[in-house]
């Protein structure tokens, strides 16, 4: 935050890095509509493009009153290919991003990375760091592979990545699928990583009027954790499982499943809330009290690779901590730990539709 109260990330002002992301993209989305239609290969995911954006227009692109910038876009074919593969039309993509202002979230993560959110709600951009950006682009063709083929997949959604360069900076973004709703209030949000060491939201943090808090919140919010019919559970078993295999075998960790709540008031009955299409959809549960809630859940901030950052931040961390509790660890145990995590605490009861079925017809 500078003098004027304006947020500034890398020297630069967030309305001058917002004009410049909506200027990119809308470049991007008119480019990409004149691409051909075809299936993607390999060689697309090297491709970088860079356009130059001059205050004062040029032959391309657009007179404007930001700074002068650079705009590169990693991938856009592969990208092109993937939105059309998740059903997002381009013109959606450019008018939810490019025709409104962007909203700045307050950032809970400790990275000091910018998070925005599109006015419509349907997709974030967070400002990554160029290991994470090159990560990602190195992981593309597999990453997705896994993830046409995995339709309930609880992994992040990748639509864009792209770097302003702007001033003596280079600021590398990515558009991603927003996993709350506005559609109802959320009432608690955890960021849980199946780790207990200083995992709990700052006295900062519990100040904000929706907090993000963490593990240790979470086993004193609800000791005794959320009931999910076995239907729902089923699935969110499999499927975080099989999203953990997945990030496991890219050595990635330090990620971390939201879990976002919408209380449902006692004694009402409340359909189930709209989603957005691109949004991982809606999970009714209770709590052991049988208070019954709306959860929305996703897996975030995987762009961290065990074998890129986290070797000598593990070698120093395991001297002086038991390594067991300390949250950076080998991604195979990063993985088991999460995941019984989730299932010994946090979606502790399977209720079987057998039980749910002859309740029902007892009455
Ligand atoms: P750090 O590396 O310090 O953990 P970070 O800057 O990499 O932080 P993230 O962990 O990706 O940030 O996210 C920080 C917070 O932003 C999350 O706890 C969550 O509240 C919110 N957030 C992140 N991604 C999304 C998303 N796709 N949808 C909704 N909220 C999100
Ligand atoms: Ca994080
Ligand atoms: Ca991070």
């Amino acid at each position: 935050i500078d003098v004027t109260g304006e947020t500034t990330y890398k020297e630069t002002t967030a309305s001058d890095l917002e004009g410049a992301i909506q200027l990119g993209i809308s470049y991007t989305v008119q480019e990409a509509s004149r691409m051909d239609q075809r299936e993607v290969l390999i060689q697309d995911f090297e491709v970088m493009e860079s356009v130059y954006f001059p205050r004062k227009g040029s032959k391309w692109t657009p007179p404007h009153h930001y700074k002068d910038f650079h705009f590169k876009i990693y991938a856009p074919f592969g990208f092109f290919y993937f939105r059309e593969k998740f059903g997002i039309p381009p013109d959606d993509y450019e008018v939810s991003l490019c025709s409104k202002a962007l909203l700045e979230q307050s950032n809970s993560g400790a990275s000091g990375s910018l998070f925005c959110l599109s006015s419509d709600d349907k997709f974030i951009i967070k400002t990554v760091q160029r290991k994470e950006a090159e990560f990602l682009q190195r992981m593309l063709p597999g990453y997705y592979n896994t993830l046409l083929r995995n339709r309930h997949t609880l992994l992040p959604k990748f639509y864009g990545l792209y770097c302003v360069h702007i001033g003596s900076k280079y600021i590398r973004i990515v558009v991603m699928n927003n996993l709350l709703p506005t559609t109802v209030p959320i009432h608690l949000k955890y960021d849980l990583k199946g780790s207990t060491y200083r995992r709990q939201a700052s006295r900062e943090e519990c100040t904000k009027p929706l907090p993000t808090y963490k593990d240790l919140d979470f086993l004193r919010d609800l000791p005794d954790g959320i009931l999910l019919e076995a239907g729902h559970y089923d699935v969110l078993r499999n499927t975080i499982h099989e999203d953990c295999l997945l990030l496991q075998s890219f050595r990635i960790m330090d990620y971390s499943l939201l879990v976002a709540i919408h209380k449902i008031q006692q004694g009402t009955e409340e359909s189930p809330p709209l989603v957005s299409d691109y949004s991982n959809g809606v999970i009714p549960a209770t709590t052991c009290k049988g208070e019954k809630m709306w959860v929305f859940a996703g897996i975030i901030d995987i762009l961290q690779s065990y074998r890129l950052l986290k070797k000598l931040e593990h070698s120093w961390k395991a001297i002086f901590q038991d390594a067991d509790t300390v949250s950076v660890h080998r991604p195979g145990f990063y993985a088991d730990r999460f995941e019984k995590f989730l299932w010994e605490k946090v979606f502790t009861r399977r209720i079987p539709l057998k039980s749910s079925l002859s309740k029902s017809s007892r009455v």
